[in-house]
């Protein structure tokens, strides 16, 4: 199914396509993952979908299920390569306006390294 809503210009499909570069530490069929740019903690990676979801909320109405696993997948695979098991990260996936969501293609920062201090805004 094609998502009509979906801005195919945005980095993150530029990356997608091998248009733009990026630093990648994993990928697989279903999912890439590579470092955020302006990292914001020693490891700060995103995690997105292969195919065009524009937030979290377009993913969980249409994603497959291969999809949504493969995600969580993506999420165990970060921690051990970055061995974040023991100490512990945190996962943010921003959401539209009110979420500051800034890339229109679904994304999940993974972010850890060091203490990051509770969430306040
Ligand atoms: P958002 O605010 O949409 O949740 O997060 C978008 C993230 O994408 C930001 O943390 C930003 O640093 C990152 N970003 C923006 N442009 C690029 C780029 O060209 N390459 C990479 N690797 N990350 C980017």
């Amino acid at each position: 199914m094609i998502n009509e809503e979906y801005d195919k210009n945005n980095i993150f499909a530029k990356i997608l396509r091998k248009e733009a570069k990026a630093d990648i530490i994993f990928e697989n069929e279903y999912i890439l993952c590579f470092r955020d740019i302006f990292a914001i903690a020693p490891v700060h990676i995103l995690i997105i979908p292969k195919r065009h979801f524009k937030d979290i909320f377009d993913f969980s109405k249409n994603a497959s299920s291969e999809e949504k696993v493969a995600i969580f997948d993506g999420f165990e695979n970060i921690i051990k390569i970055f061995k974040l098991d023991q100490d512990g990260c945190r996962l943010i996936s921003n959401f539209g306006d009110h979420g500051g969501q800034e890339v229109p293609h679904l994304h999940f920062h993974l972010l850890g390294g060091k203490g990051l201090g509770p969430m306040r805004s």
